[in-house]
This record gives C-alpha cells, sequence and structure tokens, in this order.
C-alpha cells in the first residue's frame, strides 16, 4: 500500500514527523491516552495502513479528528536505477523541485540503506561531490524516515532492511533534532525495530553535536576522519578549522567509554598522493592510540571536475598493513553501485543552493580559466 494524501490542505500535521515521544505528548496533549502513540505506530509502520478510516482500535471521534487535522506523507520516489551489483540508488523528491538520494546496499547477510540527512551540504570538503553542489535545507523527520519506508516498501518483503547509515547528503549532526528524532523511529519496536548497532550516524567531526548526541540517542559512530593531522585535515575536511583534532578525539573518545563494546569507525577516503603513505598510517597509528577503533578506508570514486585521483591497490593494501599490524581492525570499503553514481561521495541530487557557492566555484574556474 503506498501513502496517500489525506486532504490538500497544507496547514494538516503529518504524522509522520514524530518519534514515539512527539506522537505521545500530541495524542496527551488533545486528551488522549498516551498508547494511543504505540497504536499508531503500528499501523503506520508495522500494518502499512494510512487510511484513518482502516484504525479500527481508534475511537470514532478521534479518528474524524485525525482525518480533519492531520496528514500520513511520505517523500516520492521519482526515479530508481539498479547497479550490476544489485546496489540500488532512488531520487526521492522533497518538494520545490529539491532532490535526495537514498541507496540500498545488499549483501548475503544484510541489507544497508544509506539515508539523506540534508538536501545539499553546507560543509565544503574537497573530495566530496554532495559538498560542490551547496546546501539548501534540512530534511524534516518524516523525510528522514520515510526514505526507510518507501525503500523497504519498493524493496518488498524478500529484501529486508537490516541496517541504516547516515551516510547519504548532507551533515546530519548539523540537522540534529530531526536526525535524532528519525533514528529513535528507525529503532522503536513499533517500527522498523533495527537494533542500536545496526544504525550508524556518520559525521565530519561536528564535536558539540557529537557529545549532545550521548545523551538523547544510543547509536553506532562513524567520524568522516581522512587525515591524521590538522594541516591537512584543514584542507580536506574544512570543520576541521573549527573543531581541530584535539577536540575531535576528545569527543570519540568519550563516546566510545560510554558502552562496554563500542568502538567508533574512523572513514578514511584514499587520496593518491595526498594522505596515503606509510607515514600517514603510521600518523593515524599514533593518533587512534587510545580510541577503541575500527578504521574504513574507501577508495576515492571520481566525479566530474575533481582533481584527487584515488590511491592504487597496492598503496591501499600497504596502508591497510600497517593499521593491522598496530592491531586497529581495518577494512577497505567495497565500492558500490558506482556504475550508477550511488557510491560514497558521488550522491547529488538537485538542490536550490542557498549558500551560493555554485557563484562562487563558477567566479573560482572563471578564474582559472582566464
Ligand atoms: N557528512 C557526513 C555524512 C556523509 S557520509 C560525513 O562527513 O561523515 C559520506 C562518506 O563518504 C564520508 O565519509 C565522506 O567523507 C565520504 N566521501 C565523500 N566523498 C567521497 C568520494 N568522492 N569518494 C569516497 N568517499 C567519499
Amino acid at each position: 500500500m503506498s501513502f496517500v494524501t489525506v486532504s490538500a490542505k497544507s496547514e494538516l500535521i503529518n504524522l509522520l514527523d514524530f518519534d514515539r515521544k512527539g506522537l505521545i505528548s500530541f495524542f496527551v496533549g488533545m486528551g488522549e491516552k498516551p498508547f494511543r502513540a504505540t497504536q499508531l505506530l503500528k499501523w503506520i509502520y508495522q500494518e502499512e495502513v494510512v487510511d484513518f478510516d482502516q484504525m479500527t482500535n481508534l475511537s470514532k471521534s478521534l479518528r474524524a479528528y485525525l482525518k480533519d487535522h492531520c496528514k500520513i506523507v511520505a517523500p516520492e520516489i521519482i526515479l530508481e536505477q539498479v547497479a550490476s551489483d544489485g546496489t540500488t540508488k532512488w531520487i526521492v523528491e522533497m518538494g520545490l523541485g529539491n532532490r535526495i538520494e537514498s541507496v540500498f546496499i545488499p549483501e548475503k547477510k544484510r541489507g544497508t540503506l544509506c539515508v539523506s540527512s540534508q538536501v545539499g551540504c553546507a560543509l565544503a570538503c574537497t573530495f566530496c561531490s554532495t559538498a560542490k553542489q551547496g546546501f539548501n535545507r534540512n530534511l524534516t523527520v518524516a523525510e528522514i524516515i520515510g526514505q526507510l519506508y518507501v525503500a523497504q516498501q519498493r524493496l518488498g518483503e524478500k529484501k529486508r532492511i537490516t541496517n541504516v547509515v547516515m551516510m547519504g547528503m548532507g551533515e546530519p549532526l548539523l540537522n540534529f533534532d530531526n536526525v535524532v528524532a528519525g533514528m529513535n523511529l528507525m529503532m522503536d519496536d513499533f517500527t522498523f525495530g533495527l537494533s542500536k548497532r545496526r544504525v550508524t550516524i556518520s559525521t565530519s567531526g561536528v564535536v558539540p553535536a557529537m557529545n549532545r548526541l550521548n545523551q538523547v540517542c544510543d547509536v553506532s559512530m562513524a567520524v568522516s576522519l581522512h587525515a591524521a593531522n590538522d594541516e591537512l585535515r584543514n584542507e580536506l575536511v574544512p570543520i576541521n578549522q573549527k573543531y581541530p583534532l584535539s577536540e575531535l578525539m576528545a569527543a570519540c573518545s568519550e563516546y566510545a567509554n560510554l558502552g562496554p563494546r563500542k568502538h567508533i569507525t574512523f572513514e578514511y577516503v584514499m587520496l593518491d598522493g595526498i594522505n596515503d603513505t606509510t607515514q600517514d598510517a603510521r600518523s593515524l597509528v599514533k593518533l587512534l592510540k587510545k580510541i577503541p577503533s575500527k578504521v574504513n578506508l574507501i577508495p576515492f570514486n571520481p566525479f566530474p571536475n575533481s582533481h584527487y585521483r584515488c590511491s592504487s591497490t597496492e598503496q591501499i593494501s600497504r596502508f591497510k598493513d600497517v593499521l593491522y599490524k598496530a592491531g586497529i581492525v581495518t577494512t577497505i570499503r567495497k565500492t558500490r553501485g558506482d556504475d550508477i553514481d550511488a557510491a560514497c561521495g558521488q550522491l547529488v541530487g538537485k538542490v536550490k543552493d542557498k549558500s551560493r557557492r555554485h557563484l562562487k566555484l563558477q567566479t573560482m574556474d572563471s578564474l582559472h580559466a582566464t
């Protein structure tokens, strides 16, 4: 069954915007019992019923109220592309021409959905194509949980989404409240019931938000590190100029110390001649010494006009060996879906840039051309 717009009235409340806590306040606020929240979550996410008339365990008067004041609307998939390895990319329409991408990566024992958190991205990581298109706005809770909902509907019963990584477009920790509510919803027993170890938030290192996350949401953490010294990281991941490695590592250490089996996954994109020498690997070992870590080496995925190249396979495995010998669990990320531009850093929606980055880039290009 697909989502229906209950009414065209724009002031209707979208119930997908609430996590369980939000729904409880919503119902209690109108004089209903808190358990209405779990009843509604079950209808929407487990029964896939979005027509209030069919929600038979709600009183008639409550159904009538919901019909008048609320809607249940998920974003719409407008394009589906399936790569030769089964990776599936969806372009999802977020209204007013804003489009984002979600990617499903099937593996033998799990199915991972890569979810976007913003339309575009305000950070300017130099090796990422999402960054080049600028930023428009944060996604709503409905648009975040909606990606999981519509993806699971498209995949059907045979392919379950078992894992979610907040590694699509955008910086999730710069859309803190909506991303936290979205992740809490994904882990709710009355929705998808994903375990906290199977939901991962990836950040470029928004330190104050990492510290806040501890208190409201227990998920796995991945950090896009990419360099083991401030000078290089300032260039590759410019948010490092605001939150340098010393502060980032302190936040990682605190997050990892919260639970007995907690560790931080560090993502490290392999850029030929930039950050990929064995000396760089040794600096990384030193940096991670005190933090329970895993390292995920990501072969650089090229995109038009990027001036970086991916490190050679030999260089990547030499780099891996240094980490491995130092006792750090290290994996090399398999590039998935690159024939449909669904690999890391290749996600480009259609963004109305509000940061005017396009203009800046154009000006820079024309300066270079003259
Ligand atoms: N903003 C968040 C979420 C994006 S996750 C973050 O930075 O963590 C996407 C991951 O892919 C990040 O680790 C990012 O650094 C990496 N990435 C971006 N562009 C890439 C590219 N061209 N090739 C390989 N990895 C890339």
